[in-house]
């Protein structure tokens, strides 16, 4: 036998029966954007490697050690496997002169690409919902994506503020950043002894991404650190004021976190992270902010802009953590087909009943004709359907078909084939309350 192949290592096969909770939470995240008037975006898996460098920053974990870059053979462009949604996001926005008419609200759903070392809730390949705001600047729009995540919980069946808690932050403004920076650099210095080799060569570059490290023996020296906080101007403490306020009044709780930075470059003011501790390290579910001067630099007229994204691996994950209910892939009914079933009438009456909304599966027949009745019933009840139909060619001739329920007991009935979408309704009204 030839030898068999195996999928990269952190690239996962998404398979049923798992596959119909990944449905159930891509049709939530779509009926979500519906309601928030969000509008879907697709965008390349493959973009120019340029993109990601001049979008995320060149000091930050994704550009340094994570993407998947390569060359394109052909012509020898330096292309990139997307690490994340938002730069493609803008720059479509940028190519297409979306944001000429004014503001957009958009979404995406899709994978993404990090090369990290594979555990729980970190993978290669992994799956990003995000949502991206762009062109306005005001606090209602940085609130409302903050809402519209806490919604998706509620519609998933999450506690908020028990299986996931929001932290809040602000960056501030550009200006604050560098003084923040100065002082901040002036206490690491201070400290030099204490700095990892991470740290140290980050000093300069990249000071604020100190903040954020999980090494243990740096956590002292990163408690004591001056706090951004401390140095925002009015504007910025009033913009943090209204997203506040905005969620006080819906009631969504929240924990202001001073040391909250995001792993990209892009982001300032609002910062934002739902993280549960129902998964071990890898805590942070959705994360997100405004990110003001990224359509800029990527080359766009200058506009505002704020936006999340969430890892659907760990959300799923939580979700099947707190046991929250799951989709069936149960049919509602099996189709059994007895020998000298005439198979017009039954294909019929099985299209019939699909039209009608109802799930059927009907028994693999093969090359012979139909296998044993026992057998049939075996595997109509391993499917988890509630019914079995049973074609038989007594019953067909009068027109009928038996309906037999294999899970909550009852009778068996005969069942007039005129009478069957009646039947169906009546069922699908009953699976729907
Ligand atoms: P982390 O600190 O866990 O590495 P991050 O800050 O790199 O996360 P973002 O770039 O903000 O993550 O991506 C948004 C979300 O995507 C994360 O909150 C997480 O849920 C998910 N995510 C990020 N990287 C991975 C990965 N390698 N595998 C699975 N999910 C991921
Ligand atoms: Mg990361």
């Amino acid at each position: 036998m030839a030898e068999q192949l195996k999928a990269i290592k952190g690239m996962n096969d998404i398979l049923p029966p798992d596959s119909a909770r990944w449905e159930w939470l891509e049709d939530t995240v779509r009926r979500l954007m519906r309601r928030y008037g969000y509008h879907n975006v697709r965008t390349p898996i493959v973009e120019p490697t340029a993109l990601f460098v001049r979008g995320l920053g060149e000091v930050t974990d994704i550009v340094e050690k994570e993407m998947y870059s390569f060359e394109d053979s052909l012509n020898g462009d330096r292309l990139t496997l997307r690490p994340e949604g938002t730069a493609g996001v803008v720059r479509a926005m940028n190519e297409h002169n979306f944001l000429y008419e004014g503001g957009r609200r958009l979404y995406y759903i899709g994978p993404m690409f990090r090369h990290e070392r594979p555990q729980k809730g970190r993978y290669r390949q992994f799956h990003q919902v995000g949502a991206e705001v762009l062109g306005f600047p005001g606090p209602d729009v940085d609130a409302e994506v903050i809402l519209m995540t806490a919604a998706l919980w509620r519609d998933l069946g999450l506690a908020v503020g028990k299986d996931v808690c929001l932290q809040l932050n602000s960056l501030g403004q550009p200006a604050e950043r560098l003084a923040h920076r100065e002082a901040l650099i002036r206490h690491l210095e201070a400290h030099a002894d204490q700095l990892d080799d991470d740290a140290r060569r980050r000093l300069h570059s990249n000071p604020l991404r100190i903040l954020d490290t999980k090494n243990p023996a740096m956590q002292a020296i990163v408690e004591a650190a001056p706090k951004l906080m401390d140095f925002l101007g009015d504007e910025s403490v009033t913009h943090l004021r209204a997203v506040r306020d905005a969620l006080d009044a819906v009631g969504v709780p929240y924990e202001i976190n001073p040391r909250l930075v995001r792993g990209m470059d892009y982001y300032n003011l609002t910062v934002f992270e739902w993280v549960t501790d129902r998964l071990g390290a890898q805590g942070t579910v959705c994360g997100g902010g405004r990110y003001d001067g990224l359509i800029e630099q990527l080359g766009g007229k200058p506009a505002p802009a704020v936006g999340w994204g969430l890892g659907m691996e760990r959300l799923l994950l939580l979700l099947q953590e707190v046991g929250a209910s799951s989709p069936s892939v149960a049919p509602d009914a099996y189709a059994v087909v007895m020998a000298g079933a005439p198979m017009a009438q039954v294909l019929q009456t099985l299209e019939n009943l699909r039209d009608a909304g109802v799930c059927v599966q009907q028994h693999p027949l093969g090359k012979d004709g139909p296998p044993s009745v026992k057998s049939q019933f075996k595997k109509a009840d391993a499917s988890g359907a509630r019914f079995a139909l049973v074609f038989g060619p007594d019953e067909l001739a009068q027109g009928q078909v038996t309906i037999k329920p294999l899970r909550d007991g009852g009778q068996q009935v005969a069942q007039d084939l005129s009478s069957l979408t009646t039947w169906a309704d009546d069922l699908k009204a009953a699976t729907q309350s």
